[in-house]
């Protein structure tokens, strides 16, 4: 009965029985059961999509002048309750359904045609989960939306550039800038395999995120990849909050 541990262990049998339920309702919307034609029914479509934000490119330039911000929506709302539905409930394909909307925004920006004429061989690059977090959930939201936004749009995608090493709180638990810098120092680390540091090229990648915050995740991963001769030429996240101090 090894085998059967070892794939029980893997899979949390609430993701089993979505897994299930998807299969025999193959056609229903994940966010209301009702019956769609896409992954979401036209209505929770419609709803999330109110919650798209006017400008893709954030024009306070957040991180920095050179790494631009480009926040598909407004953390608020039908998007919010989606994130939720895809991270607790066991929803990936939520993540799917938001990575098209992105491709399809990113595709009409004038901003974003200029990074990718700019940089040649871009690569997408997700925002890893530990793996304790990563076996609890089942599936990286972020890994989810980075691999449909980079088959939508013919790019490279490498959940494997970038490691989370330490087990951080989630920043919205953490109290203070001094409490929330250490809860992220050396968070990640980049594998040997991925790394460019012998190499006299530097690679240039896309970093993706579900939620953008105090920005504190995107720098410290963009630190981290820099030590290696990784360049982050933009940051594209689902929304954007205002984090309360
Ligand atoms: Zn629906």
């Amino acid at each position: 009965m090894q085998w059967f541990k070892s794939i029980s262990q893997g899979l949390r049998l609430d993701r089993l029985a979505n897994i299930a339920k998807d299969a025999l309702w193959q056609a229903n919307c994940p966010l209301c059961q009702r019956p769609a034609d896409g992954i979401l029914c036209k209505d929770c479509d419609r709803q999330i999509s109110a919650y798209q934000s006017p400008d893709f490119f954030q024009k306070d330039d957040p991180i920095s002048s050179e790494i631009p911000l480009y926040s598909w929506g407004i953390y608020d709302g039908a998007l919010k309750r989606a994130i939720a539905a895809c991270k607790y409930e066991n929803h990936p394909q939520i993540m799917e359904a938001i990575g098209e909307k992105i491709a399809t925004t990113w595709q009409r920006s004038p901003h974003t045609n200029a990074i990718s004429q700019k940089h040649q061989k871009l690569a997408i690059v997700p925002i890893p989960l530990h793996p304790n977090k990563l076996k609890s959930r089942g599936f990286n939201q972020a890994e989810t939306l980075a691999r449909r936004f980079a088959v939508m749009n013919n790019l490279p995608c490498h959940p494997q550039g970038l490691q989370r090493t330490k087990d951080t709180k989630a920043q919205i638990q953490t109290k203070g800038s001094k409490e929330r810098e250490q809860n992220l120092a050396q968070a990640f680390s980049v594998p040997n395999t991925y790394s460019s540091k012998n190499s006299t090229q530097t690679k240039s990648v896309i970093l993706f995120d579900d939620i953008y915050t105090t920005g504190a995740t995107i720098r410290e991963a963009i630190a981290t990849l820099a030590s290696k001769n990784i360049a982050v030429r933009g940051v594209i996240v689902v929304a954007r909050t205002q984090f309360r101090k």
